[in-house]
């Protein structure tokens, strides 16, 4: 995966990477994801990234009035125009396209609207609903009610499997519970993810950089690194307080980054998603006890859903699509 701040202000590392990249994976096992804001974005290099099977994420929060509430320039233009057009040259270029959306304070509460004029106007095979992290120092001014915003995320999803669209994010809570498979790990920092900067450290989480916690020279970097097993050996299961929790396999244990900031410790409870993964845990028994319940015949039966029923829960999405993009970083601690 290739992010910033914008990979693109570096053309050609980014050429340089993936060319290397495509020339040693033989065996074509690695998938190449690029998040981008595409304002820089031209037309050869659209051709490169298509030729080359990136899959290419473009951060958009909306509608022109949205987006520009959140995205813009140093001099506070906002970046809608040209976002817009980078994302069209991506597609007319031939790649494959998806849309990563921040959600708070300038999209909440109208997700909605937001996502059907993004779906109608962009049309991504993916759609990433991000929830904001916290700061270090001080509140984030664009944080909204996480139960407002987990409902608003329902009531978006209701409408996006609909249109067959796959949904990053809520995904990793839906498809543990229709699947029955425990999510042992919400991110893949916890393990199955390295993270190398330009000063050539590594580290596991992007939240990290800059706080002087948890990045380590590359040169001197082995997997007995007391830092990455400490990442590798969060889970839930083996937190006391969660084993009692409704939500033990369907949360994965939250965010890391977040439990840090909150309660000074990566292996500490992210309260915040906690609690939406409660609300999304209730909002899933009753969508699914709504799928099935015209075939119930006495009140007081005893249904079991079988896992056609449970799979109602996806309407038209093909959540097993090889093309999705993170199709594995999205599964990574799902099935064990
Ligand atoms: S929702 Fe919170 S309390 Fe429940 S299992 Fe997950 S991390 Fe633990
Ligand atoms: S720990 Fe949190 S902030 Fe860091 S990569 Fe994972 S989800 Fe993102």
């Amino acid at each position: 995966m290739f992010y910033g701040g914008e990979p693109l202000l570096n053309p050609d590392v980014v050429k340089h990477a993936v060319s290397y990249i495509r020339k040693n994976d033989t065996n074509g096992v690695c998938k190449i994801t690029m998040f981008t804001n595409a304002t820089v974005i031209t037309r050869e290099m659209a051709e490169f990234l298509a030729n080359n099977d990136v899959f290419v994420i473009v951060s958009m929060d909306g509608p022109a009035e949205i987006h520009d509430q959140m995205r813009c320039y140093a001099n506070g233009q906002g970046g809608f125009e040209d976002t817009a057009k980078g994302y069209d040259t991506c597609k007319d270029a031939g790649c494959r396209l998806g849309i990563s959306m921040v959600l708070g304070r300038h999209n909440i509460p109208e997700l909605k609207e937001a996502v059907e004029y993004l779906i109608n106007r962009f049309e991504p095979i993916d759609l990433g609903f991000s929830t904001l992290h916290l700061h270090q120092h001080g509140d984030n001014p664009a944080f909204v009610d996480i139960r407002l915003l987990t409902e608003e995320m329902i009531d978006t999803f209701r409408f996006i499997r609909e249109k067959g669209v796959y949904a990053e994010h809520l995904f990793r809570r839906i498809r543990p519970f229709v699947e029955q498979q425990l999510r042992l790990k919400d991110c893949p920092s916890c393990g199955g993810k390295f993270l190398v900067t330009p000063d050539k450290s590594i580290g596991f989480c992007e939240a990290f950089l800059g706080t002087g916690h948890y990045y380590y020279p590359l040169e001197s970097f082995d997997l007995s690194n007391e830092g990455y097993n400490e990442w590798k050996g969060i889970s839930p299961v083996r937190r006391e307080e969660c084993l009692r929790c409704p939500s033990i396999a369907i949360c994965g244990g939250g965010c890391p980054y977040d439990a840090w900031v909150q309660h000074g410790s990566i292996n500490s409870l992210d309260t915040i998603r906690c609690q939406q993964s409660n609300i999304l845990l209730e909002w899933l028994i009753w969508d699914l006890f709504d799928q099935i319940k015209g075939e119930i015949k006495e009140p007081l039966d005893i249904v079991i859903p079988e896992p056609a029923q449970r799979q109602r829960i996806y309407s038209n999405v093909n959540t097993t699509d090889e093309k999705l993009p993170l199709n594995s970083y999205s599964k990574y601690g799902e099935g064990a």
